[in-house]
């Protein structure tokens, strides 16, 4: 029985507050802080309706401020911080966790909001005051960063004894109805896969153009899919983790329709991060353009179809070489009936409330800063499917990824 304070009231927040909710048993206490407190207290008032958790509370939050973050802890007294609100805010929520000796958990590694630069090393740096101060931070919990990591863990110990080759696969084989939309915040989105894209081979990051590497790759239940590699925050820490990897790549697959989109964002400039004077006044146009997108927490409602998220794996298991697939698919209408919003979503919060659920009943325990494929996977995927997103496997079958 513990108090969790989960920041962030957008499509994920409102997942993790929704399948907390649901497990009254570990998340006795509930706080749900963001920005706008009026969407906090929707969700709230919806999970508890939909749920019968009965202790729900709401604050107003700026994440960015640790004094304001540090008396917030201080008051609600949680055991846990879950933080999905944005990366940006990855370093100030650690730092009052630090002050207040909070465990802290992320599904998205620290970005610096003049930079699109993604990579552990501003919050591997925690590494040493974690540990001080006895405390966990657990990074990267949501669907890829988290459950790509954790299948990449079960095959390393379960039907491995050396990765070669490391393939992660997501597919968002749904349609919103919409000519253009993100499935996760917009700015956040654009920002990673505008970037060059990059893989790890034999030892070093090879850089690419952004959509450079295009191959067409079929998906359990979906089917063939114009796939293109991109970097993804995950394979940083997996290479380190797993020195035998000898290559290591991110596939997303994107229609068409999308990159025709995101081209002429980009080409007319909509997609700088760099501020412009509008009418006096000082803009973002990728924060401005967000605002006009659909909102990600908004898609659910008309949104078909399925995500399938895996790892196509190759190496040797007893001197001989084998291939593996584990995926999960998640049907978006499935996502919206459950917690009212869609696939994307669910796929990350649903792998949150699993880890927070982990830490707390002490499965997963340390001191100091972690990615989950450093802790047992066995009972993160245990709980997974009983969560709402079960995961299947196959073994030497063509992969389709030399
Ligand atoms: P949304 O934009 O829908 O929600 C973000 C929320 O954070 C909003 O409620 C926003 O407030 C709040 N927020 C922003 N800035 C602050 C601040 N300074 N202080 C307090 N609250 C703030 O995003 P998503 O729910 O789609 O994504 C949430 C996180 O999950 C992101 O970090 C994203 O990168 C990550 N993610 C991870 C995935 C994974 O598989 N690992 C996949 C998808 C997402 P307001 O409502 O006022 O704008």
């Amino acid at each position: 029985m513990s108090k969790v304070l989960i920041i962030g009231a957008g499509g994920v927040g409102r997942v993790v507050t929704y399948k907390c909710a649901q497990h009254p048993e570990v998340f006795s206490e509930i706080m749900l802080a963001s920005r706008t407190v009026s969407k906090c207290e929707v969700i709230a008032k919806d999970a508890m309706r939909d749920t019968g958790h009965t202790s729900i509370q709401t604050a107003a939050i700026d994440a960015e401020n640790v004094p304001e973050l540090v008396a917030l802890i201080r008051s609600f007294q949680p055991k846990l911080v879950i933080h999905v609100a944005l990366p940006y805010q990855d370093l100030t929520i650690m730092d009052a966790c630090l002050e207040t000796g909070v465990h802290y958990m992320d599904t998205a590694n620290y970005e610096p909001k003049d930079e699109a630069k993604f990579e552990y090393s501003w919050q591997w740096a925690y590494q040493d005051r974690f540990k001080e101060k006895g405390i966990l931070a657990l990074l990267g919990c949501g669907f890829d960063p988290g459950v790509t990591s954790i299948f990449t863990a079960r095959a390393a110990k379960h039907h491995f004894d050396e990765i070669h080759y490391l393939d992660i696969v997501d597919c968002n084989g749904g349609d919103h109805g919409k000519a253009f939309a993100t499935n996760f915040n917009p700015e956040i989105n654009i920002r990673e896969i505008t970037q060059n894209g990059r893989y790890w081979e034999n030892g070093k990051w090879v850089e690419t153009k952004p959509f450079e590497i295009k191959q067409s790759l079929n998906y359990p239940n979906i089917g063939a899919r114009n796939s293109y590699v991109l970097y993804h925050e995950e394979l940083e820490s997996l290479v380190k983790n797993y020195p035998t990897i000898k290559r290591a790549r991110f596939w997303m697959t994107f229609g068409d329709e999308y990159l025709t989109h995101l081209r002429v964002i980009q080409n007319i400039g909509m997609a700088g991060i760099a501020p412009v004077i509008y009418q006096g006044q000082e803009i973002i146009p990728l924060q401005f353009l967000k605002e006009v997108l659909p909102d990600p927490g908004d898609l659910g409602e008309n949104y078909v179809g399925e995500t399938s998220i895996g790892c196509r794996i190759r190496g040797l298991k007893d001197g001989k070489e084998r291939t593996y697939y584990i995926w999960n698919n998640c049907k978006h209408q499935t996502a919206y009936d459950e917690t009212g919003t869609q696939g994307v979503s669910y796929t990350t919060g649903v792998p949150a409330m699993t880890g927070a659920m982990m830490i707390l009943n002490g499965q997963w325990s340390g001191k100091g800063v972690f990615n989950v494929e450093e802790f047992n996977p066995d009972p993160f995927l245990e709980k997974l499917g009983e969560h709402g997103l079960p995961w299947e496997e196959e073994f030497d079958i063509n992969l389709e990824v030399d």
